[in-house]
């Protein structure tokens, strides 16, 4: 990353519920740190978590990342979803489910409401499996006046599932 430009910290949600989960998130986030413009910071643990909304659906692995990047949000975005493309078509499933969801919850202040692109993520206060692995590295952050860390304790103690597991993304 070349440090003149300006530098904005951003947070992502990955998550996967199809095939190998772990080795998307892997793949997902190597890929994240090998573009030019982005530096993975900080990665949250794996956790496990019930599928939300649309029930019927494998559970998930989700985790969160801290991200150093100098694109503007729409070029952000649009990189992850450059990755959630290449990662679902190694799999070569031409009109299957995705294999990898890659969300941008915070983005500095920065507050946009546009149909593409909502940040703060729209359901990011909503969403155990989102707050919680957020509330690991960024748990002072606060979105509409709400800390992380304090929404994520309230998350914990629901009944969804939302558990850690001992597998590690590195880089
Ligand atoms: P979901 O993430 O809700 O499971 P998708 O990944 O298919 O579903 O995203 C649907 C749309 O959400 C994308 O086309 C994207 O333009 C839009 N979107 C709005 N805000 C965001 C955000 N903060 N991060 C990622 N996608 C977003
Ligand atoms: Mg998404």
């Amino acid at each position: 990353m070349n440090m003149k430009m300006k530098v904005a910290i951003s947070y992502l949600s990955l998550g996967s519920n199809i095939g190998d989960r772990l080795d998307y998130l892997r793949q997902a986030t190597r890929l994240l740190n090998e573009h030019n413009a982005i530096s993975v910071m900080k990665i949250s643990s794996v956790y496990e978590t019930t599928a939300w909304g649309l029930e019927n659906q494998a559970d998930f692995y989700n985790l969160a990342l801290e991200i150093k990047t100098s694109l503007p949000p729409d070029e952000l975005l649009s990189t992850c979803q450059d990755i959630e493309i290449k990662l679902a078509r190694t799999r070569e499933i031409l009109w299957g489910p995705r294999t990898i969801d890659i969300d941008i919850l915070l983005y500095e202040n920065v507050k946009l409401s546009g149909q593409s692109l909502t940040i703060p993520h729209k359901y990011l206060l909503e969403r155990s499996f989102v707050t919680i692995p957020l509330a690991e590295i960024a748990p002072d952050e606060q979105v509409k006046g709400v800390k992380i860390s304090t929404v994520a304790k309230r998350h914990s103690k629901l009944e969804s599932k939302c558990l850690k597991t001992a597998y590690k993304v590195e880089i």
